[in-house]
């Protein structure tokens, strides 16, 4: 696959600054620390969690409410993450 950062607009080459921000806090460790069924959602694998907002964050989803939480794999992530990204770049919600 060609790379496509370079094509990305600028608006969504920036935001994942902002998300660090939120990733470091005390809050979300917190929420981690709180949320059960350490296995992904989808695989159901134990290695590599990542917690995960259902509704991501950007699209109005809850920060920290636990039932927009949900453990994911990286690669399971990353899928989810591409299709929100297609999705919200058709225009969709
Ligand atoms: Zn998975």
């Amino acid at each position: 696959m060609p790379p496509r950062v370079g094509g990305l607009p600028p608006r969504v080459a920036a935001m994942p600054k902002v998300a660090d921000r939120f990733y470091q806090s005390q809050e979300w460790a917190e929420a981690r620390r709180r949320q059960p069924d350490k296995w992904c959602t989808v695989c159901g694998t134990t290695s590599r969690l990542i917690l995960d907002h259902k509704v991501e964050r950007k699209d109005g989803g809850a920060d920290l409410d636990p039932a927009n939480l949900e453990w994911l794999c990286q690669p399971c992530h990353n899928r989810k993450t591409a299709a929100a990204r297609a999705r919200r770049a058709r225009g969709g919600r």
